[in-house]
């Protein structure tokens, strides 16, 4: 494509973002890449994917960040951050301001970091792909918290205007609906590779124009609002439907269509209306994908057939209803279900959770592979580790274009000096987290456990708080503790609220104990917070109950930084079970029985946290004390193993999976 042809396509092009695009430059980004991939979207000639996703976690603040030629709008920039701790004097004088850019904010949690890095890894690795989301004009949400009330959400504003990298198409896609034509502008987004020679679209469609009802502009305005099933309906119909309108109206010729979770279901109802013959929806399957994420049943989109008549046309109504009935004579359609039966390629998160999804949905079991999330490289190494990789080049090689290498890392054990430039890599990553959070005066060499993301019951938030006296004992007799934690929990829900006004309380009840143990938890988690903690604390902890996390991704972060696991045997760690990646404990689920998400087993699962704990403060104190390192540590044999195994635990590796098993046939 040429550069007239491409900025021909931009709305304001000649008023506004003509500095910021020119023949060579996009954002301060080579335009080459972005003109190769257009153009080769415009042909037949190769696989070309189109990646549906409800959210995209692309992480602009930690990674490949655009430029603007002048200065950034107030409102893309970073808000300071609260904490809540037990030191109160420093919550109620001190908050954590960080310079830096607002993430895009068009993500809730995990599913939406996956969906970027797999963006990331196919532009490193050259694959045509297109994602097709939504341009959340109010984001996901703001969190504030309250003591005793907990989580208080606050609505987000951000200005897509003046976003660095994201550009308005003049092109206006019209969805028909039950209450009128909706109308949908096209923004893109490139996310380009690391080395910056290749990039990939992301189109987003946004709801709020000018000829559209007030009701229908604010259709697109907040992720995952659940006030009313009629927006829930809207959302998904504009992903499916606006998304593969999308793809027609810039010409694109897509090969394969890879729906990442149900979100996106009704883009097979667009297919299958536009086929004058039915009997051909037989070869259509064979070009959908579809990622099943969840085996949390609530996951799973179910809506009435007299609800889709609120808000789509009565063909429409009837397509969804031959492709996603579960029983012929039900009243309710099942995205999940419609996925499932006509995707001809499915493929659950992790190799359990292939196991879960196979005996949840039996019908459907020779359908369903395992292919195992990972996280992108260079989104998530951190620059020590990078230049820990760099100076032992005869090892880790061509570690950048292929992490496989990383594997390497097991010929440096019984190298000293490198085992001290690990821990000091590490140690590295530490202080810098350690002063951004300066006021509340944490400590270099105590031993810090980290715990970040969405707050969910089946996670269990405030497992290791459940018996406060014994966290204390544990902090008295074998040595002081230090817990960092950071977590969204949806606004609609009510158990992850209460599990914050939990975790807030049993703060509050430490307050008298700072000395010994100090907690922290910080307010607004997101990419920029996941890749400071992931990288820095000692200990990641995960306490899932299993086996409702589907996979898991940010142990997969702190490993490749050599961050030992503390973790319940669930999702991608039953594959890293046996590599000594850190400690498991807790419940194991064997047999056919998924059992239930609300049977926590916090009694038992958190006596056995606290056993364990007790080898981890052990062992770290063996390690590392008053400045002094054992360099011959079984600890650090761990934190060398973690590297080891994150060199199969990232998105490259994902991807070229997905190219070989799922876009095929
Ligand atoms: C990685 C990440 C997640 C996912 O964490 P899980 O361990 O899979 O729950 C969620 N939110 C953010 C901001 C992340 O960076």
């Amino acid at each position: 494509m040429t550069y007239e042809d491409f900025t021909a396509q931009i709305d304001h092009f000649s008023t506004q973002y003509h500095q910021e695009i020119d023949p060579h430059t996009f954002f301060g980004f080579p335009l080459r890449p972005v003109l190769d991939i257009e153009q080769e979207l415009l042909l037949p000639a190769r696989r070309n994917i189109a990646y549906f996703s409800m959210e995209f976690g692309i992480a602009p603040s930690i990674y490949n960040s655009f430029r603007l030629s002048g200065p950034m709008d107030i409102h893309n920039q970073f808000f300071a951050h609260d904490v809540f701790s037990n030191y109160w004097l420093c919550d109620y004088l001190f908050k954590v301001r960080i310079d830096k850019m607002l993430d895009i904010p068009i993500y809730g949690g995990g599913l939406g970091v996956l969906a970027g890095d797999a963006m990331k890894s196919s532009a490193d690795l050259g694959y045509p792909v297109v994602g097709i989301g939504i341009l959340w004009n109010k984001g996901y949400f703001k969190q504030n918290f309250w003591y005793k009330h907990g989580q208080v959400p606050e609505e987000l504003t951000w200005n897509p205007n003046a976003y660095p990298g994201l550009i308005p198409l003049k092109n206006i896609v019209t969805v028909e609906t039950k209450e009128g034509p909706l109308a949908l502008r096209l923004w893109k987004y490139y996310v380009y590779s690391y080395d910056k020679t290749k990039a990939c679209p992301i189109i987003l469609l946004d709801s709020n124009v000018g000829q559209n009802s007030e009701h229908f502009k604010r259709l697109t305005d907040q992720l995952y609002r659940s006030d009313d099933v009629w927006w829930k309906i809207f959302q998904r119909a504009i992903l499916g439907i606006g998304g593969m309108k999308a793809l027609d109206a810039l010409n694109y010729r897509i090969d394969y269509f890879h729906l990442n979770e149900g979100h996106a279901a009704f883009a097979l109802v667009e297919k299958y209306l536009r086929l004058n013959d039915k009997s051909k929806m037989e070869e259509e399957r064979k070009k959908f994908a579809y990622t099943c994420h969840t085996p949390v049943a609530a996951g799973h989109d179910r809506f009435q057939v007299q609800d889709l008549r609120r808000v789509l046309k009565g063909d429409y109504v009837q397509a969804a209803e031959i492709l996603g009935k579960e029983k012929s004579d039900s009243s309710q359609i099942n995205l999940t279900y419609m996925c499932l039966s006509n995707c001809a390629k499915v493929n659950a998160v992790a190799q359990k959770h292939g196991e879960i999804t196979r005996l949840q949905f039996p019908a459907f079991a020779s359908k369903v592979d395992a292919i195992t999330n990972g996280v992108h490289l260079h989104t998530w190494l951190s620059e020590s580790f990078q230049q820990l990789f760099d100076r032992y080049p005869h090892v880790f090689a061509d570690w950048r274009r292929d992490p496989e290498q990383l594997a390497n890392i097991v010929q440096l054990k019984g190298d000293e000096s490198f085992r001290r430039d690990i821990f000091e890599a590490h140690q590295v990553n530490k202080r810098h987290m350690l002063s951004v959070i300066n006021h509340w005066k944490l400590k270099e060499d105590v031993l810090t456990i980290g715990w970040a993301r969405r707050i969910a019951g089946y996670k269990r938030p405030a497992l290791i708080f459940h018996d406060v006296k014994e966290i204390l004992k544990l902090a008295s007799t074998l040595g002081p503790l230090q817990i960092i934690m950071s977590g969204k929990a949806h606004p609609n829900d009510n158990i992850g609220s209460a599990h914050i006004d939990e975790i807030l309380d049993r703060i509050d009840q430490l307050n008298e104990h700072k000395s010994i143990i100090k907690v922290l938890i910080l307010e607004n988690y997101d990419t920029y917070f996941g890749k400071l903690l992931t990288n820095s604390v000692d200990v990641w902890l995960n306490n899932p109950l299993p086996p409702f996390e589907a996979s898991g991704t940010s142990g997969m972060k702190a490993i490749l930084n050599g961050v030992v696991q503390l973790s319940t045997l669930d999702g991608w760690v039953m594959e890293a079970e046996k590599d000594d990646i850190g400690w498991i404990f807790g419940y194991r689920h064997t047999g056919a029985e998924i059992g239930s998400e609300k049977d926590l087993k916090l009694e038992e699962d958190s006596s056995a946290l606290y056993n364990t704990l007790k080898d981890v403060i052990g062992l770290y104190y063996a390690t590392y004390a008053k400045g002094t390192l054992n360099p011959q540590s079984a600890w650090i044999d761990k934190m060398i193993h973690c590297v080891q195994r994150a060199a199969f635990f990232n998105t490259n590796r994902m991807m070229k999976q997905y190219h070989e098993k799922m876009w095929q046939g």
